[in-house]
Formats: C-alpha cells, structure tokens, sequence
C-alpha cells in the first residue's frame, strides 16, 4: 500500500472522509485514526495495530460543540473542557449518537487535542476521528515522525506531518458515566488539578507509588513479562541512590541504557563514560550514534523523551533500561504509571 506522507491538511482530511487509516499527531502521542461513524475503517485500526477488540477508541473532536452533539456532556463534562481543552483529557461521556463506533457501547470516549491545525484538520474529515495510539499493540506509544514511519509506512493510507507530540505520554481518562467520576487512565492532567472540579473523583487503586525496586533484586528475565507500554528491553525503576549506583557497579555497554536526573556532575557517569568510550573504540562506529544515557532535569521533560528513547533502546539492542524514579510532584502521576507498567513482567 502506498502511504500518503504530507502535512496536506485538506487532501489528508480526504482521506478520511473515504474511509481510510491516517497517522496524525496530537500533544500527547501519535493518534492512528479512522472516521467514527465508519465501523469498517475503525476495525482496521485494530488490525493493523493488534489491538484487542475489546479496547474501545477515542474520538477526537475539534470543538465542545461538536461532542455536544454527539454526547450527553452534562455540568461537570463541560467545565471540565472549559478547563483542560484543547489538551491531554479525556472524557467518558454517555452516547447520544449512537451508531458512533464502538456500537455495542453506550458511552464514548472524546478528547479535543491542543494543535489548531489538528483540529482544522479533523473539522475537514466532518468529524470524529477515532484514534488510539499509533503503535503496535503492547509496544509504547510513539512520539517521533521517524519512528511512526518505520512501523506504519506501507501499512496506512495516510501520515499527518504537524508538530510532534510534546507531552509524550497518553492523555489522562476521566470517566463521567458512573455515580462518581473516575480517574481511568493517570496523565498530564493530574488528580489534584481534576479534584477543583471533581472533589469525589475516585483514583485508581493502588494509587500511591509502590515500594522503588530495587535494580540488584530484579531477576532478568525477558520474554516473560506481560507488554504495556513496554520496550523490548527490561524496564527497571531505580530509586536515585540505586541510580547513581548502577552507573558504577556491573556495566555492560552494549546492554544497559539509563534515563534519569542524576546522570551529570556524579562519578559513576565519567567511569562509564570511559568504559564506553573503551567499548566504542574495540567495537568500531556501530554503537556511536546511540546515546546510552537520556538526561533530564522535569518530570515534564522525563515524559516527554521516555517513549523515543524506548524505541532507541531498541533499536541499539539494548536488554536493561534503569529508569530513575520520577520526582513526586508535578507529572509525578502520569510518569510513574507508565514507568511501572513499562516494567511489569506479566
Ligand atoms: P489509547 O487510545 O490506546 O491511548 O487508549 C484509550 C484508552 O481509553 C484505553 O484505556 C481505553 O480502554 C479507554 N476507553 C476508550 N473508550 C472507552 C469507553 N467508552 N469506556 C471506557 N474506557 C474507554
Ligand atoms: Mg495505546
């Protein structure tokens, strides 16, 4: 299949509007969508993804109004888009549409993302625009135009170029439908920003950060951990001080990968930045151009890198990623929850 790689709104827009698959970012992450009032292009999306079925999709809107035709928005569904759209929320809505897809559900899920010309864009393919993430199913969302066009060129009709994503991880999901508002999903958007609007918003739970594992107890085992969000490579989430510690103890260049704040102004980093460099002249150019460490100074910014630096792990082979424990505070929710779910083993 040839895919149409353009930032062409119009002709793009087009494409949906036939019934066809396009690649588009958002703030968050790539978007892989199809029009919501086509079931037989939605299930596409399944497809080429290997999504379970029984995951339902987001719909992107360009304006309230436009979810307002199509769903129950109620009080506290409307101040909540006053408030964080365009932005990283998503809202569970009851349906008024009810051919949208998915059918069998009553409710739907809808999001309006920040970019105007994403959002022109979905005004000119009439709207909505059903999309999960634009990844394979298991395998972390993507966040760079090359990365999107190694897995999906051939295998979609369209690819939107716009700017990418900045936020990096998936839009926070707050479901409405219930007696109580639920937080569904942790993201940008955190709880105590929600609660000003939702006070009896119940969290997940377990919701507090679970003990910090330790990098020396975790047994590697690849192959044998259940895939969200998660690279090939093991994910191991490292309390700073174990942080600083594996930058020391046991480093094998060609397998380890660090992403974290502590990685400048510490001994660990220079011993193996010199064992790397030892490394890098015995194994000739192959391994330069991959960075084994990703320094980062926000929560904000430790986001925004993860999923690529994921996808670069990758691809340079890498078998351990040491994450540093994300700081609490700001983008502490979001961050933590895909870390942890990046290194779950089943
Ligand atoms: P993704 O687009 O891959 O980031 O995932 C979208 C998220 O929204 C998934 O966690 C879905 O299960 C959730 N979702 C989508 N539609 C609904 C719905 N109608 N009810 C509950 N959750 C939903
Ligand atoms: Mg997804």
């Amino acid at each position: 299949m040839k895919t149409l790689i353009s930032s062409d709104v119009s002709l793009l827009a087009n494409l949906i509007q036939e019934g066809k698959v396009v690649i588009f970012p958002t703030e968050t992450v790539y978007g892989i969508g199809a029009s919501t009032r086509r079931e037989g292009a939605c299930l596409r999306v399944y497809e080429i993804k290997g999504r379970p079925k029984d995951n339902p999709l987001i719909a992107h809107f360009h304006s309230i109004e436009s979810i307002e035709e199509v769903c129950v928005l109620g009080e506290l569904g409307r101040k909540l888009l006053e408030k964080f759209s365009p932005g990283p929320l998503t809202l569970i809505l009851p349906k008024k549409e009810k051919s949208l897809f998915p059918k069998e559900l009553d409710t739907l899920a809808v999001r309006i993302p920040k970019n105007p010309v994403i959002r022109e864009w979905i005004r000119q393919t009439g709207g909505p625009v059903s999309a999960p993430s634009a990844n394979l199913s298991g395998r972390p969302s993507l966040t760079k135009l090359t990365d999107v066009v190694r897995y999906f060129e051939g295998k979609v009709d369209g690819i939107l170029i716009e700017e990418e994503p900045s936020y990096g991880i998936e839009s926070t999901v707050v479901s409405l439908v219930g007696e109580h508002p639920i937080l569904l999903r942790p993201g940008s958007i955190e709880s105590e920003e929600l609660k000003t609007i939702l006070p009896d918003l119940i969290l997940p739970s377990p919701f507090e950060s679970s003990p910090v594992l330790s990098v020396s107890h975790i047994p590697l085992s690849p192959g044998t951990k259940y895939k969200h969000y998660a690279p090939s490579a093991q994910v191991v989430i490292a309390s700073s001080e174990e942080f600083i510690h594996s930058l020391e103890v046991g480093f094998d260049p060609k397998e380890t990968a660090w992403i974290g704040f502590s990685l400048s102004g510490n001994e660990g980093k220079g011993k193996v930045l010199s064992e790397r460099n030892d490394f890098l002249s015995k194994e000739g150019e192959g391994f330069r151009e991959f960075d084994h460490f990703s320094l980062v100074s926000t929560n904000e910014e430790y986001a925004s890198k993860l999923y690529a630096f994921f996808e670069a792990c990758d691809l340079a082979k890498i078998q351990t990623i040491i994450c540093e424990a994300p700081k609490l505070g700001r983008g502490w929710e979001g961050l933590r929850n895909r870390l942890e779910k990046a290194s779950r083993r089943n």
